[in-house]
């Protein structure tokens, strides 16, 4: 059955899908950032040079160390303890604003957008007590 998606900040995508927070942004992200003035997040992106016409924007990346991130340096965690918000919202990545593509998409990676609000609580209080 289709249902309406409805972001539950459960964070699930943030903290446990490794392309969220290892993976590559968009030509497009680095514009909008470059054009925000947004050199805070820039740092944290290391551009591989693969020859002409072809660079590879990595995310993120620590820019003290050179070392991948094992968590989104973006991710907040809601002080109520009942989730995660994303700090850049509404800047973030085009694959974070993206995700997830449709509810099949969902389902396969364990995103509750589509699911009833009693199964999302169970699931956003597993997620939490995994995450401690
Ligand atoms: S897994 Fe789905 S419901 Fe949870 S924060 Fe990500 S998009 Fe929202
Ligand atoms: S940028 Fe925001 S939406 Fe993307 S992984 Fe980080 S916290 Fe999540």
């Amino acid at each position: 059955m289709k249902r309406a998606f409805n972001c539950h900040c459960c964070g699930h995508c943030c903290l446990n899908l490794i392309d969220a927070y290892n993976g590559c942004v968009s030509d497009a992200d680095l514009e909008r950032w470059q054009q925000l003035g947004r050199d805070d997040l820039l740092v944290w992106v290391k551009t591989l040079d693969l020859g002409p016409n072809n660079k590879l924007h990595t995310a993120w990346v620590d820019p003290e160390t050179g070392d991948d991130v094992e968590r989104c340096p973006w991710l907040i965690d809601r002080l109520d303890q009942k989730g995660h918000i994303c700090g850049i919202d509404d800047i973030k990545p085009d694959h974070c604003r993206a995700y997830p593509e449709h509810q099949r998409h969902a389902e396969s990676t364990g995103c509750v957008g589509y699911q009833e609000k009693a199964v999302i609580h169970d699931s956003i209080t597993d997620n939490l007590v995994r995450n401690k």
